[in-house]
């Protein structure tokens, strides 16, 4: 079993499945170093201080409006939320370029 079926098992996270608009994810990194979990913990926090919430942290061509925000869901100060955002917009990020 991989440690993302365990993840879907224990924590009903499933990373394979993108939690904004459905698409399949594909696991291409893993961030294991602490320092770099901290900065881009710390980077997405001062993010969502700096703006308003509700508005979309991506250009609205790139994904249909209000499906997509750094802040979407019912606790956006969770780290899942985080990083689930996160990692869809590296994910984005590296399939688009
Ligand atoms: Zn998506």
């Amino acid at each position: 079993m991989t440690w993302a079926q365990r993840l879907k098992r224990v924590f009903s996270v499933d990373i394979e499945v993108c939690g904004s608009c459905g698409g399949s994810l594909k696991v291409i990194a893993c961030i294991e170093d602490q320092d770099i979990i901290d900065r881009i913990l710390a980077h997405l926090r001062e993010k969502e201080q700096d703006v308003p919430a509700g508005l979309l942290l991506v250009p609205p061509t790139r994904v249909p409006p209000a499906t997509l925000s750094l802040f979407a869901g019912s606790d956006p100060k969770s780290v899942r939320t985080l990083l689930k955002n996160a990692w869809h917009e590296l994910l984005r990020t590296l399939v688009q370029e």
